[in-house]
């Protein structure tokens, strides 16, 4: 037996519940993980408060994000005793995930941990940081350099934006950090935050086209926020979406786009394919230190999981949260 999140749904509803589960319940697929350590995703917040419909199939474990020690592999990638590192692939949604003491899966959606890396600071880093990796990545690529000006980060209290920030100020970006907690400035200038600026500034409807101010946005938020963020965005520069938590609507024009060149990056983590989540975590290892999880992260137990996840949706976690299974 070992202890898992459970979700189930009934004629009563839908209710997640720590459950003790039997090994033999585990879904099939050629490798079995010890977990080591998991997390909270805004996404596994909405699995297990039911708050959209994400789980695919009940019952459920959740949990996009694990980190785990091979037991048992069929697999010639993995041995026992490998640490291995799994981000999304449906995995918490349609497949039994993380927030488990156990869990077996299909040796593809696997990586190697970086050695670098211990299990508990992945999983600060988790889907949430690996995104925002995969966001600047593709700023890099479009050529947006540290010297071409202001970089805007919205929702940036968050999983993603609090990376974000972080990475973008560790490559000498000025970042500009928008926010609805501005009495958590002071935890966004020690991430690198150069400015704060209110959440209500982009939140509302706004004109197609508005002073230029931004080189690049990352945006965590979508909705209004992304509208105008691709609004304010300067000649040539690039926007990375890679969020919903204003909304998953798009009230924009072609403007941006077409009378100021402005590209919009879709960002997707869950099906990324293996050669870019391995470099993703490679430049996540190079760049984050101690201090970065030490500031950015905070670890509960199995147990606190449901009442943190409503907490996350609520808007009241900062940051990233490690899960000790
Ligand atoms: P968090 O809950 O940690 O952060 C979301 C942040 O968004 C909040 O902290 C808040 O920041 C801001 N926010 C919340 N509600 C609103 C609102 N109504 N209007 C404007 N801003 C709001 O979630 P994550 O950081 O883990 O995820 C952020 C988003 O990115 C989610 O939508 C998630 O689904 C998405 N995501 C997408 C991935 C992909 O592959 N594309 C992967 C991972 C996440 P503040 O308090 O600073 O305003």
């Amino acid at each position: 037996m070992f202890k898992a999140i459970l979700i189930n749904k009934d004629d009563q509803g839908y209710h997640a519940t720590l459950s003790q589960v039997d090994e033999q319940q585990l879904p099939a697929a050629d490798v079995t993980v010890n977990i080591l350590a998991s997390t909270i995703n805004y996404k596994d917040a909405l699995a297990i408060t039911g708050k959209a419909p994400v789980v695919r199939r009940f019952p459920m474990v959740p949990g996009i994000d694990l980190v785990g020690e091979v037991s048992h592999s069929e697999s010639a990638r993995f041995a026992p005793g490998d640490k291995v590192l799994l981000n999304g692939f449906g995995v918490g949604e349609g497949h039994w995930g993380g927030l488990a003491q156990k869990a077996r899966l299909d040796s593809s959606w696997l990586i190697t941990l970086p050695e670098s890396i211990s299990p508990e600071n992945a999983m600060a880093i988790g889907t949430a940081g690996y995104t925002a990796m995969l966001c600047v990545l593709a700023l890099q690529r479009h050529g947006i350099t540290p010297k071409q000006g202001e970089v805007l980060v919205t929702g940036a209290n968050g999983g993603v934006g609090s990376f974000a920030v972080r990475i973008l100020a560790k490559l000498g970006y000025q970042v500009v950090a928008s926010t609805g907690r501005p009495d958590e400035s002071d935890y966004l200038k020690k991430l690198g935050a150069a400015d704060i600026i209110p959440r209500s500034q982009l939140s509302e409807p706004g004109k197609p086209l508005q002073k230029e101010r931004w080189a690049a946005v990352v945006d965590c938020v979508g909705s209004h926020t992304l509208a105008n963020a691709c609004a304010s965005t300067r000649y040539g520069g690039a926007v990375a979406a890679c969020g919903l938590a204003q909304g998953m609507d798009f009230p924009s024009s072609v403007a941006p786009f077409i009378l100021r060149g402005v590209t919009l990056y879709g960002i997707d983590s869950v099906m990324r394919p293996l050669a870019d989540r391995v470099q993703a975590w490679q430049h996540l290892a190079e760049l984050l230190n101690q201090s970065d999880f030490d500031a950015i992260s905070q670890v509960i137990s199995l147990d606190q999981v449901i009442e943190t996840a409503r907490a996350l949706l609520a808007g009241k976690i900062q940051g990233r949260v490690i899960v000790k299974v």
